[in-house]
């Protein structure tokens, strides 16, 4: 096949997957073709955790995944499969959580964007499905904008503000969403075979002050795994929740992305502060 023909052929495979290129059914020649229409690529990072009695290990990664999804069909990207593990010590009182450390999440973020930077890709968003990733992803982040490379990390941004308006419990604690209404529902509307709803019981575990601020052991707060209550989650809450959070990503990828355009950065365009 030559080069035009390889070009017809990514170009049908975009098609047939919205606006988003996968990687792990692409070819190189596909690859090289969404560097050159300058695709950003977008990285789901997920994580294999406890999410109560009643919802998958890979809860984190699903979510992350589709969101992936969403944000690549809207900009056209280049989207790679999601890394399945992430940083998840607070989970390891209970079996099936497999968490890597904070270096190994950074080292593979960092890894998987010094190697799509030097096959040509412009920018990467990592869409981010676990909390216990954030620190790791956002080193990441600067150590790969430190080389000129820009990184945007997605964080399921509106999320209170999402939950609040669709869901009919409060969250556990501020900010604090695990194997509640809001997960329940997300999963229910994604993967519902994969949802025991007979096993859903509430927790709301008193949250000590230093929740964040030092190691915690989750199993101590909560033996069953839930913070809040996913009793009454539903497929519809989770498709209204899960809409409104790619609505919101999307935005946040595209202000990114004329900043990556503006400035090559994928921030405001800046002047250096002169000392008085
Ligand atoms: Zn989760």
């Amino acid at each position: 096949m030559d080069a035009k023909a390889a070009t017809q052929g990514a170009a049908t495979a975009r098609a047939a997957s919205g606006g988003r290129s996968e990687a792990a059914s692409a070819t190189w020649a596909e690859a090289g073709s969404a560097c050159r229409r300058g695709a950003p690529a977008v990285l789901p990072f997920g994580a294999l955790e406890q999410h109560g009695p009643h919802l998958p290990l890979s809860t984190d990664t699903i979510m992350a995944a589709w969101l992936s999804e969403k944000v690549a069909d809207a900009v056209d990207g280049w989207l790679l499969p999601a890394v399945p593990l992430g940083d998840t010590s607070a989970n390891d009182g209970f079996p099936g959580t497999v968490t890597l450390s904070f270096d190994t999440v950074r080292a593979i973020a960092t890894d998987v964007g010094r190697s799509l930077k030097r096959t040509g890709f412009p920018c990467l968003i990592i869409v981010n499905g676990d909390w216990g990733n954030r620190a790791a992803l956002g080193q990441a982040a600067r150590d790969l904008a430190a080389g000129g490379w820009p990184v945007l990390v997605v964080d399921y941004p509106g999320l209170a503000e999402v939950a609040s308006a669709v869901c009919e419990t409060p969250a556990a604690g501020a900010g604090f969403y695990h194997a509640d209404e809001v997960e329940t529902s997300a999963v229910l509307a994604l993967h519902p075979e994969l949802v025991h709803m007979e096993l859903a019981v509430a927790g709301y575990p008193e949250m000590p002050a230093t929740l964040g601020s030092t190691p915690t052991d989750l199993s101590r707060l909560s033996p069953s795994g839930v913070f809040g209550d996913p009793r009454p989650a539903t497929a519809t809450k989770g498709h209204a929740i899960l809409d409104a959070l790619a609505d919101r990503a999307v935005e946040l990828v595209r202000s990114f992305l004329a900043g990556v355009a503006a400035t090559g950065t994928g921030g405001p365009a800046t002047t250096p502060v002169t000392p008085k």
